[in-house]
């Protein structure tokens, strides 16, 4: 029996429902597949807790997720909170404390699921964000608040450090796939500093991968190219910034929000790798047991992959893959099935494999 002990931090909003059904699912897979046991722990870190105990994770609680095997996680986010608050407490806190750094998000239309992008059969992206500085370092100030002459500076860092490691684990990530191009996403026309050393150490880093297709593109261009000529693409890398912005496009030309997945990966494993949805809490549909759960279940795909359960990942892709095709949709995908009945689904694909 392959044991792993798994973070479970559902957070807010449509985050408990979601994980909730992910959890559901990967106990259908360990109890059908009998070679496999989740030991899953929940964490409370939620906005209703930091409303409460003025925190998100309480002293000592990355000690204690640094022991699991990894993490999964929902959302984080709430009306009561500036969303930079909770961002930066929770998110970019294990993002940041685990050295998360490479953040990975595959775009691909799933069958049965229509994009209003024609052509967009032809998606089949992985996105390879920078998720440890960049634009998102937090670096900056203000002065003279309040005043006629305010000024704020948000400063980007690019360390040679930091995109060189980003930059290799897309080239060996683009050697697994079978076409093997990689596509290099700037700014470095308009932004001479960074952007160019960016730029530099991408065609370093190149000669050590001379099997690898490289492609280059402006991030204003890129947009173009994804609606335009979607079969082009392969792998992607990008900055913080820029790479937050083009997913949430490949994810809504893909079908939608509420089914792609991401993770927060630190390749080396020194530190957990933590692995989510990509959509946010959604007030406006939580409570009411309607959220789509598909993109917390191809999380725990990828969550699963990471855990060396190649079959099981399968599995469960399988099965996702079989419920969407049968147009058992929720209501973002223009359905009206539940959260429940399309976990039911799932966890009947499942056992039907085995
Ligand atoms: P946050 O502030 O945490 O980012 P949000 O309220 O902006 O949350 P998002 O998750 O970013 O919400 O999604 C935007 C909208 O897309 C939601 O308001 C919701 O209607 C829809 N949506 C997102 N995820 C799902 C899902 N899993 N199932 C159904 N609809 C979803
Ligand atoms: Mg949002």
């Amino acid at each position: 029996m392959r044991k792993h002990r798994i973070a479970v931090i559902p957070g807010d909003g449509i985050g408990l429902e979601v994980i909730e059904a992910g959890k559901k699912v990967l106990e259908e897979l360990a109890e059908k597949s009998g070679e496999i046991q989740f030991d899953f722990k929940d964490f409370d870190w939620s906005s209703k807790r930091y409303l409460e105990q003025g925190h998100y994770i309480p002293e000592g609680g990355l000690d204690e997720l640094k022991t699991f095997d990894a993490i999964y996680f929902g959302a984080v986010g709430s009306q009561e909170v500036p969303d930079h608050v909770s961002l930066w407490d929770l998110r970019l806190a294990i993002c940041q404390g685990f050295d998360q750094y490479a953040n990975v998000r595959p775009a691909r239309v799933l069958p049965g699921v229509t994009s209003r992008l024609q052509g967009a059969d032809k998606i089949d992206w992985v996105i390879v964000r920078e998720n440890s500085e960049g634009e998102y370092s937090g670096n900056g100030g203000r002065v003279h608040q309040g005043l006629p002459d305010e000024i704020g500076t948000e400063v980007s860092i690019f360390s040679r450090k930091g995109v060189e490691r980003i930059h290799r684990f897309a080239f060996e990530l683009a050697m697994t796939r079978p076409r093997k191009k990689l596509l290099l996403v700037t700014k470095s026309n308009a932004q001479r500093h960074g952007m160019v050393l960016w730029d530099q150490i991408f065609f370093e880093v190149a000669r050590d991968f001379p099997e690898v297709e490289i492609q280059r593109e402006l991030v204003d261009a890129v947009t173009t190219r994804m609606v335009l000529k979607p079969e082009t693409m392969d792998v992607i890398v990008a900055t913080n910034l820029h790479a937050d912005i083009i997913s949430d496009l490949a994810a809504a030309l893909s079908g939608s929000l509420g089914i792609a997945p991401t993770a927060n990966l630190n390749p080396e494993r020194t530190f957990p790798s933590m692995f989510e949805p990509i959509h946010g809490s959604a007030f406006d549909i939580a409570g009411q047991g309607i959220a789509n759960p598909i993109g917390a279940f191809w999380t725990a795909v990828m969550m699963l992959e990471h855990l060396g359960e190649e079959t099981s990942a399968r599995r469960l892709m399988d099965a996702i893959e079989a419920v969407t095709r049968s147009e058992l949709h929720a209501r973002d995908l223009g359905g009206a099935a539940t959260t429940a009945e399309i976990t039911d689904a799932v966890c009947q694909h499942i056992d039907e494999q085995m």
